[in-house]
């Protein structure tokens, strides 16, 4: 299992139906722990008596019925989770507290299961939430693509409340085909354009210019092409074998960027435990036309998208983090550097000397580290709902 989360957006009412949502998963996850604790030992109050209890609940309290019935059990299990936490601790004979389940005040999340929920299969960046509670189309912020998964992959869908605004998550089961021993080693990535990237161990990886090699053929053929093209007229056949000659060389060079992506994302994800890497906004970079060539070139949209999926199949960590002055900042004593981007050395007060990129993988991977657990994907696993989220901060 791993996680993808989105901010949301939404109006004013639509938060406010959030959080009565939160507020009602709360009550329900309460309500059935008074339901243990007011049982007899005789009872033997099991977490199929709290799930039934769920749809006493909802008979009693319209507000509880407003509530999709699967996250009404999702809360019910949050609260069983509390008590069986509470029950090994005592088999156990834990020393100190046996953390007897309490009442919660403060949740920050509920959580859905397979229903209640519609994702647009057209604007493709909507949830729409079903239930009577009214939350209703909310828009998801965020740069990954949850289409690329089945419907039926994903196993919870939590929204959460943070300070600064609404999250979904989405819980996905993927099948791990291969099982790798931990390689015990973790790497930060800075892509770039003297190098396709260069990694916090102090290695680069060479740029391939597949592009600039076959450009000059490139050209020519598309002046061919051109040549042969006649305005307001049906073209010819010699036009048409032109153009699909021009169409072949283009598939041919990103071809090879894709198999050359590929390549390096599953050498990176195999020998490491945690990636870490920019979270680049490339299409605000070759809008930069003196750049673009380099970085279309360089892929690294696919190398991303590649180490993503290597990293789910490989049960990996794989983090993007945020840019900002990955490149400045000493790796060392964190001072910060100013430098223009044709200043290829990074050479600090500290005495620490460094390449540029190098010192900026460096960062990258610390802010990784720093932030696994928070943003990105990471490992849910298979713990019951209760277990995670509900503290602060969500995860
Ligand atoms: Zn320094």
């Amino acid at each position: 299992m791993f996680v993808i989360e989105y901010k949301v957006k939404g109006s004013q009412n639509q938060y406010r139906a959030i959080d009565s949502a939160i507020r009602t998963g709360q009550f329900v996850r309460n309500k059935a722990l008074r339901l243990w604790m007011d049982a007899k030992k005789e009872d033997k109050i099991s977490k199929y008596d709290l799930n039934k209890y769920c749809a006493v609940l909802a008979k009693e309290f319209d507000f509880a019925k407003k509530l999709n019935s699967t996250a009404r059990q999702s809360s019910a299990e949050r609260a069983w989770s509390a008590i069986s936490r509470f029950y090994d601790n005592c088999k156990k004979q834990a020393i100190g507290k046996k953390g007897f389940p309490k009442f919660k005040k403060h949740s920050r999340s509920v959580e859905y299961k397979h229903s209640g929920w519609r994702l647009n299969p057209h604007t493709k960046k909507h949830i729409t939430f079903t239930d009577k509670i009214g939350i209703g189309k909310l828009k998801l912020i965020g740069s990954r693509d949850i289409y690329f998964y089945q419907p039926e992959q994903i196993k919870r869908v939590r929204l959460l409340r943070r300070a600064d605004g609404y999250y979904c998550q989405f819980s996905i089961s993927i099948e791990v085909k291969e099982e790798l021993k931990p390689a015990n080693q973790n790497i930060g990535l800075d892509v770039g354009l003297k190098y396709f990237y260069a990694d916090s161990n102090g290695n680069t990886a060479a740029n391939p210019r597949f592009y600039r090699k076959s450009e000059k053929k490139l050209n020519r053929l598309n002046r061919r092409k051109s040549k042969k093209y006649r305005k307001g007229k049906k073209q010819s056949k010699n036009y048409h074998k032109a153009r699909i000659r021009y169409a072949l060389a283009h598939l041919k060079v990103s071809r090879q960027r894709e198999e050359y992506a590929k390549k390096l994302a599953r050498c990176v994800v195999t020998s490491n435990d945690v990636i870490a890497y920019e979270d680049l906004n490339v299409k605000g970079l070759v809008k930069n036309r003196k750049l673009s060539k380099s970085i279309s070139d360089a892929s690294w949209t696919q190398f991303r998208k590649w180490i993503e999926y290597f990293g789910f199949k490989f049960g990996k960590i794989t983090v993007a983090v945020p840019p900002q002055y990955t490149s400045q900042d000493c790796p060392k004593c964190e001072a910060r550097i100013k430098k223009s981007l044709s200043t290829r050395t990074h050479a600090c007060k500290c005495g620490y000397v460094e390449d540029r990129d190098i010192a900026a993988s460096i960062n990258i991977l610390k802010k990784g580290l720093s932030t696994v657990g928070h943003t990105g994907t990471q490992v849910w696993g298979d713990l019951p709902s209760g277990s995670v989220g509900g503290g602060k901060g969500g995860f």
